[in-house]
């Protein structure tokens, strides 16, 4: 409810006449109570401000249950009365925290942390690195690169290090940015709304540990590439840590200014891959407890069939275990989940989630032979030139990477290849893009197409 200042007003006269009238000693009354006003009212909270530092005290302790009474009177509410000393509500509102000039908004989430992440051989790196380096920032690797597919934890990991190096070191300014983020930062910046605090300095003089996410965001985007250099390396210099995160290799990125991109691998480069089945088992299972839930409610097939179909991405997988919640809560009432309960609450999901699938193999397999101006069963037929094995190698590496489908099936795919030549196909593909730069290019765009 908003307070206008003279109804303020008018409402502590009201309480002092009452207190007056309940005072023994008029002398008393005028020494501490009189020219006393209310500084603000918020929710249920009256700050009081008495004549002097005396008066402070003498109101908060001797006479506080007398006001707190006649308040309640008053009132007809209860609020909580704080006496305040004039001088201090002036420096109460001196001290209000400075704006800080760029990412005002910027916050780690606390909520994402180390504990609550759930490890196993995809994530196990990366995981030990981030650990580690948010026990010591800045002095083992230098910048820690965490990359891999959506969904796979990343972000998780970046918050879980500016957690954990705010608990260890409370005076290390840690600044968790998005990539997408310094770009809108970055355009407000060039446009002169930061009233002349350069970008470039700002970051030399107020950030100790810098967590960029989503680094290819940035790809394409020269003037934001080149401030960002900058910024990357004073901070490098000045042996301060940065932990980046992209959802594919720099390596790939098409657009991705060459010296950023060097900069980017010259730490420690890790991958997060699909998330096997235990681990998102594991990772079903805590979330399970953390809603306050019993594990053994659910039958072990539903935590199963959950991890399969949707466990290749934990977002996706949260999302729909959500649902499951929300069905077993509101629609079709039970505290023991079974499967056909389970399928039933993500039917939907689930049957997209298989088209999604199906459609991907076939989808890689038409976008790689469109780039290469082949027709599809070409990629997939017996007929070898090096164009087309090259095109097949190709198209066989980006299903392995981006679906994570077994070898062996590949080779199904393929008109009945045997696992080992999928292998060294996949293998040749992923050895090449380090050295082959017309290769890492077409290999990054075909990417992009296919994530449209
Ligand atoms: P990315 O940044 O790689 O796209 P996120 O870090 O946003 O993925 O993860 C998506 C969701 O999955 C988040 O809610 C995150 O907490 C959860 N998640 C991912 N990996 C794990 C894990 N290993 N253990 C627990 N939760 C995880
Ligand atoms: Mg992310």
């Amino acid at each position: 409810m908003e307070n206008s200042v003279s109804e303020i007003a008018a409402l502590w006269d009201r309480i002092l006449v009452k207190i007056k009238a309940k005072m023994d000693d008029q002398l008393v009354y005028d020494t501490f109570f009189e020219g006393s006003y209310i500084d603000s009212i918020q929710d249920n909270k009256m700050i009081v401000v008495p004549n002097s530092q005396l008066a402070v005290t003498i109101l908060s302790t001797k006479y506080k249950d007398l006001i707190d009474s006649v308040v309640r009177e008053a009132t007809e509410s209860n609020f909580e009365i704080r006496f305040v000393d004039k001088d201090s509500i002036k420096k109460q509102v001196e001290i209000k925290p400075v704006k800080q000039p760029f990412f005002a908004d910027s916050v780690i989430n606390p909520q994402y942390t180390f504990k609550n992440f759930v490890v196993g051989p995809s994530n196990r790196e990366a995981y030990q690195a981030a650990l580690m380096i948010s026990q010591n920032p800045g002095k083992l690797f230098n910048p820690l690169l965490i990359y891999g597919g959506s969904g796979l934890g990343k972000t998780h990991l970046l918050h879980a290090i500016g957690n954990a190096v705010k608990e260890k070191y409370p005076g290390i300014r840690v600044l968790y940015v998005h990539a997408q983020q310094f770009l809108n930062e970055f355009i407000k910046y060039v446009n002169g709304q930061n009233e002349g605090t350069n970008l470039v300095d700002w970051f030399k003089d107020s950030v100790d540990v810098l967590l960029v996410d989503d680094v290819q965001f940035l790809a394409g985007k020269i003037r934001t590439e080149e401030t960002f250099f900058s910024i990357y390396n004073n901070l490098q210099t000045a042996g301060k840590q940065v932990v980046l995160t992209s959802d594919v290799n720099p390596a790939q990125v098409d657009g991705l200014e060459e010296r950023l991109r060097s900069r980017f691998v010259s730490g420690l480069p890790l991958l997060i891959s699909p998330i096997e089945k235990e681990t998102c088992e594991s990772i079903l299972r805590l979330k399970i407890e953390a809603n306050g839930l019993d594990v053994n409610d659910f039958d072990p097939e539903v935590i199963a069939y959950f991890a399969e179909t949707f466990g290749k991405n934990v977002r996706v997988l949260e999302g729909a275990f959500e649902r499951l919640l929300f069905y077993t809560v509101n629609i079709h009432k039970t505290k023991h989940v079974d499967l056909p309960t389970a399928m039933d609450s993500v039917s939907s999901l689930a049957e997209a989630q298989d088209a999604k699938t199906q459609l991907s193999e076939e989808k890689i397999i038409s976008a790689v032979a469109d780039y290469y101006s082949l027709a599809p069963y070409q990629l997939t037929g017996k007929i070898r030139t090096s164009q087309i094995a090259m095109a097949r190698h190709i198209a066989m590496y980006l299903i392995r990477t981006l679906l994570d489908v077994p070898f062996t099936k590949i080779g199904q795919t393929f008109g009945g290849k045997d696992h080992a030549t999928v292998m060294n196909g996949v293998q040749k593909v992923e050895n090449s893009i380090k050295t082959d730069k017309d290769l890492a290019k077409a290999v990054g765009e075909l990417q992009a197409r296919l994530k449209v």
